[in-house]
């Protein structure tokens, strides 16, 4: 078999995207429809890695789920390659296609919250910081990730780890119920009692099954003011402070959720200008529960080693949220690993000590998230979400601004991650995965989650229509 040479690609979009097949679709599409050669295009196919470069055919800017599933059916009827973009946050930008067709949900941004029943039903362009801030004004939040531009479909549809985990769970374990438009174009409520087929896919799972419209969760009461912000150490301290670090978390209580960021201490405007740039430990700290309670459970960690800075104080939990945004920032070029830990041994501390400031940028970091609590306590065959036993999720971040140290930067990830691999569980968070292959994907889920979700896939798309994920093939 001949492979279709890229001009052969491009020509076959040309034709199937012709503007008669256009017209068709514009009587069943409410939203904007966008092509190679509008000037809203480049716009429009950018997603948050500025190193992804892809060339859709057609974004489709969906209102709501009528244009949902119009587009949909457009795709299939012309066997378009389809790809389904929330946050647009994915670093492996999958939220973007080259030809085919984009089902771009950024408009669609009605939540609404019921104060009482602490429920909020939320559409899926939503962004962590915009979901913030309308539950914050009752009192309540659902857990979500810990940078505010991040989409809320896409890191709930993973799992979604952030500040509020340990005392709440996952962002899926918060999930009530969900709209999916199902590859043939039909709309289904996926619950404990409708779907549960799907409802356990969908959390964890990603975006395999369908396009989720809206997105029922439970909410908790937090804050709006809690103790939460940051400690910094030398880096020339590390071993001394990740070992302080583990045995305090280990007794840590569940209304503490950590990370520790091991880099160059970014240009931030609470940091004392002397330590920009310099070689740090970063602890993050967010207690969610009673600030005086907050400030009991941390004072050890405050006390311990004499820290550089120390900015934890009673915050706006919105505004703790946007706190690492600055060290995120749109259109850099991004390369992750990955690994889940079950713990942080002696051995995997002297790894992270001597390498992880290798980076060839400053701008690049290993982040270690904190997991256990309510996350360790849920049943782990209760969704597709893996892996509950981990103790950490570490995460190797190059990142660039100029192209030309891409592949430098590349070569450090790959260098850091194959030595962290030997202390790995065998698990990898799907949400932290770049464009890694088939056997990453299974990696992730283990044998028998993953044969369990490639059943639910033959069920629910058994043609592989979404297939721009961390796919499992039916
Ligand atoms: C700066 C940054 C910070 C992050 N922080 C965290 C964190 O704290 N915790 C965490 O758990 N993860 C975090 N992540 C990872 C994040 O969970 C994933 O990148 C996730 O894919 C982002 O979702 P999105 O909707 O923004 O992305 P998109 O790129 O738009 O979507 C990613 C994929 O999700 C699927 N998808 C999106 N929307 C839908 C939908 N409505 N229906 C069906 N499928 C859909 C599609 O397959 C799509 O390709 C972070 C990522 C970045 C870039």
């Amino acid at each position: 078999m001949v492979a279709r040479s890229a001009l052969e690609t491009e020509r076959r979009d040309a034709t199937v995207l012709d503007d008669a097949a256009l017209v068709d679709l514009a009587q069943h599409f409410r939203g904007a429809l966008i092509r190679p050669g509008d000037t809203q295009y480049d716009a429009a196919r950018a997603v948050w890695n500025g190193a992804i470069d892809r060339r859709p055919g057609l974004v489709a800017r969906c209102t709501g789920t009528a244009d949902v599933r119009a587009a949909v059916r457009f795709a299939r009827e012309r066997g378009l390659l389809v790809a389904v973009r929330g946050g647009g946050h994915n670093v492996a930008g999958s939220a973007v296609c080259d030809g085919g067709l984009v089902i771009d949900l950024s408009p669609m941004k009605g939540l609404w919250v019921d104060p009482a029943g602490r429920t909020a039903r939320a559409q899926p362009g939503l962004l962590w910081g915009e979901f913030d801030r309308e539950t914050q004004a009752f009192g309540l939040a659902a857990p979500g990730g810990i940078i505010t531009h991040t989409g809320i479909a896409g890191l709930t549809l993973g799992g979604g780890l952030g500040w509020l985990m340990r005392r709440h769970g996952l962002a899926a374990d918060n999930v009530l119920s969900a709209d999916v438009v199902t590859a043939d174009g039909d709309v289904v409520r996926a619950s404990a009692e409708e779907h549960a087929d799907l409802f356990w896919g969908l959390r964890g799972g990603g975006g395999n099954f369908g396009v989720v419209t809206s997105f029922e969760y439970r909410l908790h009461p937090v804050g709006p003011v809690v103790l939460a912000g940051v400690l910094l150490h030398p880096a020339a301290k590390a071993r001394e402070i990740l070992s302080f670090y583990r045995d305090f978390i280990a007794t840590a209580p569940d209304e503490l959720t950590t990370i520790a960021v091991l880099r160059m201490a970014p240009p931030a405007p609470f940091l004392p200008p002397a330590v920009h740039g310099q070689p740090v430990v970063v602890i993050g700290a967010c207690y969610a529960g009673a600030v005086a309670d907050g400030e009991r459970a941390l004072a050890p960690l405050r006390r311990f080693g004499a820290p550089l800075v120390d900015v934890i104080r009673p915050t706006p939990y919105v505004s703790h949220q946007a706190l690492f945004d600055p060290t995120a920032p749109h259109g850099l070029g991004y390369y992750w690993k990955s690994e889940y830990v079950p713990a942080l041994s002696d051995a995997l501390i002297d790894t992270l000590a001597e390498r992880a400031w290798g980076v060839v940028t400053p701008e690049s970091y290993t982040i270690i998230f904190h997991l256990g609590g309510a996350v360790g306590r849920q049943d782990p065959e209760g969704s597709a979400f893996e892996d509950r036993r981990a103790a950490h999720a570490v995460n190797i971040d190059a990142v660039w601004s100029e192209p030309a140290r891409a592949s430098a930067c590349i070569a450090w990830t790959r260098e850091l991650w194959e030595a962290v691999r030997p202390h790995s569980t065998g698990r990898v968070y799907v949400n932290f995965l770049g464009e890694e292959g088939p056997d990453r994907v299974r990696a992730a889920y283990g044998e028998a989650k993953y044969e369990r979700l490639r059943a639910l896939k033959r069920k629910y798309d058994p043609t592989n229509f979404f297939r721009m994920n961390q796919n499992v093939r039916p």
